[in-house]
């Protein structure tokens, strides 16, 4: 059975973008390029296991041959494909670069892990070496409507556990305790991994990539909750939100308004044919004319589908223009050293006449009892 997240007729055009791309064939290893291209969920291992996708339409799942059973079950399966199981003995880079045939450029998926990309190197004497995602972007950046379902989805699951964290107490509970629990409501509300926890409090929420620490929570600090996991479909979601722990200090309340107004301007903007960095100078814009623009210091947004991670980034100087189905966050942040920090972050999905926002949690500023 065809799972209609891994359309049949993808493979097919992956090769005609592989072939627009001027490579001759592509070779895909475990990751989210391979699931995305075969519903196939491979772990990245030292044996390989490799997609060969030529430009003339040709694909051969290459896997080691203890894992063949795996991979026939898995959507792959359904997709009528050839599956090569190669044994403990074999070169499995002589047999993909057989498979390969003559050839001036292969592209390598991004996430190969040098460890292949180097043998491959000597398997293909002459053959110059891309990236896949070249071909593979512009197919990825623009999500089917399934894809947009399971973004949903993902975003619902983690929309409830902001929800629940809304109700816990804080004070006198270290980031890592709150964090421990965090991580068990991203798994008990349907993910299957904790992609990550970020709880930033006080000063901490200063620093956007912090994750977790033995700080204990005080009545008056104002807290960052970024968290996000993988739903069993593969699809990840992200989301920010900050709260106040029993009374709003320090002129939080006015930082914060900024920030809402910001965000909001930006989710607003989105429709086909902004670009990236337009949106990016939307939310931006609204942050520096209160006077805080230094303290907004990373990009608007980055693209989310089977990585949390991926293309279109939301940034200054990517003039990829919108187009419907592409889903990013939008996380404007304003982080004052020493101090505090907020942020609030949700995935938008263009849509074809404007956004969609997938993350519905409240971001009014909401101040939690201590
Ligand atoms: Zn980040
Ligand atoms: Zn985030
Ligand atoms: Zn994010």
């Amino acid at each position: 059975m065809t799972n209609a997240l891994y359309p049949s007729d993808r493979l097919a055009r992956a090769a005609r973008a592989a072939g627009a791309a001027g490579l001759d064939a592509l070779l895909v290893t475990p990751g989210a390029d391979l699931r995305y291209l075969t519903g196939y969920d491979a772990l990245p291992l030292e044996r390989l296991t490799c997609l060969v996708l030529r430009s003339d339409g040709t694909a051969t799942l290459v896997v080691p041959a203890l894992e063949r059973a795996r991979a026939e079950s898995s959507p792959a399966g359904a997709l009528g494909i050839e599956i090569v199981g190669w044994g403990e003995t074999e070169d499995p880079y002589a047999i993909t670069a057989a498979l390969v045939g003559r050839a001036e450029k292969v592209g390598l998926s991004d996430r190969t892990w040098v460890l292949h990309g180097l043998r491959w190197r000597d398997a293909l004497p002459g053959v110059r070496h891309e990236l896949a995602g070249t071909a593979l972007r512009e197919l990825r950046m623009r999500k089917t409507p399934e894809e947009v379902a399971a973004l949903r989805d993902a975003a619902r699951i983690i929309d409830g556990v902001q929800d629940e964290i809304r109700t816990w107490r804080l004070a006198g509970r270290t980031e890592r305790a709150v964090g421990r629990d965090i991580a068990d409501a991203i798994v008990n509300g349907g993910n299957v991994t904790v992609n990550f926890v970020i709880v930033g409090s006080g000063p901490n929420g200063a620093s956007p990539h912090h994750d977790l620490s033995d700080r204990v929570i005080e009545r008056g600090d104002a807290v960052v909750f970024d968290i996000g996991g993988t739903t069993p479909d593969g699809y990840c979601s992200d989301i920010t939100r900050t709260y106040v722990v029993g009374e709003v200090t320090d002129g939080f309340d006015k930082l914060y308004a900024v920030l809402q107004d910001a965000q909001a301007r930006a989710c607003e903007a989105v429709r086909p044919g902004i670009t990236a960095e337009a949106l990016d100078a939307v939310a931006r814009d609204v942050i520096t004319e209160a006077g805080l623009g230094e303290f907004f210091i990373h990009r608007t947004g980055h693209g989310i589908g089977l990585e949390e991670h991926e293309e279109p980034y939301i940034v200054s100087g990517n003039a990829e223009p919108l187009a419907p189905g592409m889903a990013f966050s939008i996380e404007p942040g304003i982080y004052l050293p020493g101090r505090h920090g907020a942020r609030i972050e949700d995935i938008v999905v263009c849509t074809e006449d404007g956004g969609e926002r997938l993350n519905l949690v409240t971001r009014d500023l909401v101040v939690l009892e201590a």
